[in-house]
């Protein structure tokens, strides 16, 4: 029983540590892959986005690897607030005093392309809504 605990835990270990590391973002937050920092502490990771869709685009990323917001439970509920507030944090820091826009996309429909859960701060220009 304990021996098969152990393998199931291993192999969950394995397969997490896979998806990690060929992970983009993953591979940005180690510093593997270069980025443009903006903000960092001992949970997330904030960067400019490569192809920014307004005048300010930051993506902040939580260092633990979490595919979406699919994959959040309750005991993330600290570590997705602690996103949002490093987003406002940045967003004061940029002087986006007119507004700015939070956006966390989400698997398909959501038109989410990376698979490590990230908050885009969107700021700089009136924004439209709805999105398309
Ligand atoms: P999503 O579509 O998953 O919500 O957002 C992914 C974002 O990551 C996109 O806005 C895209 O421009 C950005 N992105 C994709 N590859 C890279 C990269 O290698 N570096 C940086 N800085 N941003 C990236
Ligand atoms: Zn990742």
């Amino acid at each position: 029983m304990l021996n098969s605990l152990v393998f199931v835990h291993e192999t969950l270990l394995f397969l997490y540590t896979g998806f990690a590391m060929s992970c983009l973002f993953c591979k940005i937050v180690d510093g593997s892959i270069p980025s443009k920092s903006v903000y960092e502490d001992e949970l997330c990771y904030a960067f400019a986005d490569l192809h920014p869709q307004a005048p300010v685009h930051i993506l902040v990323a939580p260092r633990e690897h979490i595919a979406s917001m699919d994959d959040t439970d309750k005991s993330d509920t600290a570590l997705l607030g602690h996103l949002l507030w490093a987003a406002s944090e940045i967003a004061r820091e940029k002087g986006l005093v007119k507004g700015y826009r939070l956006v966390i996309n989400t698997g398909e429909d959501g038109g989410q392309t990376v698979d490590h859960l990230h908050v885009h701060l969107l700021g700089g220009r009136p924004l439209s809504w709805p999105p398309g």
